[in-house]
């Protein structure tokens, strides 16, 4: 009889629901839409649609297989970053699948969640199977290195353990202490392994793009820092909309926590960086790595309305280039265009 779904005569407003507790509506009523935001992060994720296969390998295949064409630290270099991203991109899909959908419960940003876990399984395509396949690299080399490379095995052990309360089966979000501990899973998430952890591996392969080596593997990078900036925003997003209904949580001790969680970040990060480069590589310096990461984490922690501690120049300004190129032409037309017409169903 209708127990689990209840019958109700009242209809759901869009000012009661909630980021999470939804409990005056229920879960599944995506209109009225409250987080207006959320949806739209959800069409625009849609409207980038991309997938790996599509993507030529010919020349990066021709340029690997030749024995001038990479120095060992260039080859250990790329090995190290796919073996890095192959698992990293699966630890951030469960994370964001088992962890945060769970509780978020605003069916707006749901939708927006279910299209984020989509693009973390495309990166893990990518980085973990099309790439180094095509490549002819030793995949199980690659898909090791976050339990045999130290520096690797640090940054995803960060990310992991941000689930492991969260994954108890009495975690509940009720209580101060809950909510608190979902706020940190949020923080240390989005803003330090989506919007740090990415980063030097993604400045050292797009490097290699702009001297016109691995093409086919740095258009994937590109399309996939172009998700992983939309993660990032979508999640400071969210993680404001959750303070103003909570503010409770958002404590000088919260804040501490976040800034030490970001610092934190940027010492692994870093630390990564110099393992993966240890004589420097393209003109990039250990020192404008450390620059790069310190520059990063400054603007997320404005984001979240903290002090810089930092105060870097960006050593790369390029890579703000590559970020923005979304926003402007065509560099991505052909692509979309292609999924908006073929997803389009004819009826006649
Ligand atoms: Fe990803
Ligand atoms: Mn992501």
């Amino acid at each position: 009889m209708g127990d689990i779904i209840a019958m109700t005569a009242t209809r759901v407003r869009a000012d009661d629901k909630r980021i999470i507790n939804n409990k005056a509506v229920d879960v599944n009523q995506l209109i009225p839409i409250k987080y207006a935001w959320a949806w739209q992060y959800y069409l625009d994720a849609c409207a980038n649609h991309w997938m790996p296969q599509e993507i030529s390998m010919q020349r990066d295949i021709e340029q690997w297989r030749n024995p001038k064409a990479f120095t060992d630290d260039e080859r250990l270099a790329v090995k190290r970053a796919l073996g890095f991203f192959s698992t990293a991109e699966t630890i951030v899909a469960n994370n964001v699948i088992m962890a945060i959908y769970k509780f978020i419960t605003a069916p707006e940003c749901r939708m927006y969640i279910l299209r984020q876990a989509f693009e973390e399984a495309i990166h893990t395509h990518a980085y973990g199977q099309y790439m180094p396949e095509s490549l002819g690299m030793d995949t199980g080399e690659l898909m090791n290195m976050y339990r045999e490379v130290p520096a690797i095995h640090d940054k995803e052990e960060f990310g992991a353990r941000l689930t492991v309360d969260i994954l108890q089966p009495d975690f509940e979000t009720e209580s101060f202490s809950g909510r608190s501990r979902l706020l940190r899973n949020l923080i240390g998430y989005y803003v330090v392994t989506e919007g740090i952890f990415f980063y030097t591996t993604f400045v050292m392969l797009l490097s290699f793009g702009r001297q016109n080596r691995l093409p086919g593997v740095c258009e994937q990078v590109q399309y996939i820092l172009r998700d992983e900036s939309m993660h990032l925003n979508f999640g400071l997003e969210l993680i404001h909309a959750f303070i103003r209904e909570n503010q409770d949580v958002w404590t000088e001790e919260a804040k501490a926590w976040a800034l030490e969680a970001v610092k934190e970040g940027v010492r692994l990060e870093y630390r990564h960086a110099e393992d993966s480069l240890p004589n420097g590589l393209l003109g990039l310096t250990h020192q404008m790595m450390k620059q790069y990461v310190e520059y990063i984490a400054d603007r997320r922690l404005e984001r979240l309305g903290l002090p810089k501690p930092y105060g870097t120049s960006n050593p790369f300004p390029w890579m703000s280039e590559v970020i923005d190129l979304r926003k402007e032409k065509n560099f991505f037309e052909t692509r979309v265009t292609e999924y908006q017409t073929g997803g389009t169903l004819s009826w006649e």
